[in-house]
């Protein structure tokens, strides 16, 4: 059964006075890519954090797989099933690559129940190499973060929010910096991800948008304005209107 996972209802943020989003109420059912576009301080990267547990919102409710999340921590997000990766960079840079997810393996033990040092260390290493392997990276295994280039750095993040084996991974701007080779390959890998689990994605880039969601939602002013396939998305005036300034 396609029944929602993750489920917003009239979520309300507030910094201050100031309100960052509005009455956001929606459901992600799995599969696939959702892109969440909106122009700069729309509220994209707040929604991301209310969906990750980084930040309880003001109102609302957020459910996951029917159970009520709101005020309930990020690590229990993780343990869940929903991971994330953030606008910056946050890697550890004079740590190895594999040194890296290594870490992030050991935080996540109790979303594989690795808890017995028996067989713990090789299971945690098998972790690890599996996740550098599913972005590409295990030639660069050995390698101090810090000199990756800064495509594969952003792949590295991505390995330590698959080490938890999510089943929702949100990438808020993914490719930001990236060239158009860099962008290539990270479209590709976004793809490969996408045949196994729920991705929600933030990104600036309309071509790669249009060519990699099924579904798009766009938030304008802490509201969402507007949620339909690439083609409605490319004719809906509203749109057009406040975001693509056509
Ligand atoms: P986007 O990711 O769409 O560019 P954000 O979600 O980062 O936008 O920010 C939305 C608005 O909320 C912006 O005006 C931003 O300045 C404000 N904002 C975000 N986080 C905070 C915070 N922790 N404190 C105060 N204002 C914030
Ligand atoms: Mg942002």
């Amino acid at each position: 059964m396609n029944a929602p996972l993750l489920a917003v209802n009239d979520i309300g943020v507030r910094f201050g006075g100031f309100v960052a989003l509005q009455g956001v109420t929606t459901e992600f059912r799995p599969g696939r890519v959702t892109s969440i576009i909106g122009p700069n301080g729309a509220g994209k990267s707040t929604f991301f954090n209310v969906l990750s547990g980084v930040l309880t919102p003001s109102s609302g409710s957020i459910r996951f797989k029917g159970d009520d999340l709101k005020g309930t921590k990020q690590h229990e997000f993780v343990h869940r099933g929903i991971a994330r990766s953030y606008q910056i960079t946050n890697i550890f840079p004079d740590l190895s690559v594999h040194e890296n997810v290594r870490v992030a393996a050991q935080a996540s033990r109790s979303r594989y129940n690795i808890w017995t040092n028996r067989n713990k260390f090789t299971e945690l290493d098998a972790k690890a190499d599996a996740a550098l392997e599913a972005v590409g990276l295990v030639a660069k295994r050995d390698e101090t973060a810090k000199f990756l280039a800064h495509g594969q750095q952003r792949a590295l993040e991505i390995a330590i929010a698959l080490i938890s084996n999510p089943e929702v991974l949100l990438l808020d701007e993914p490719t930001a910096g990236m060239g158009p080779e860099e962008t290539k390959e990270m479209v590709a890998l976004l793809e490969k991800l996408a045949a196994e689990r729920t991705i929600l994605l933030v990104e600036h880039k309309m071509k790669m948008i249009l060519g990699l969601s099924d579904r798009i939602l766009v938030l304008h002013h802490g509201r969402l304005i507007a949620d339909g396939s690439p083609r409605d998305i490319q004719t809906d005036p509203e749109v057009r209107r406040v975001y693509l300034g056509q």
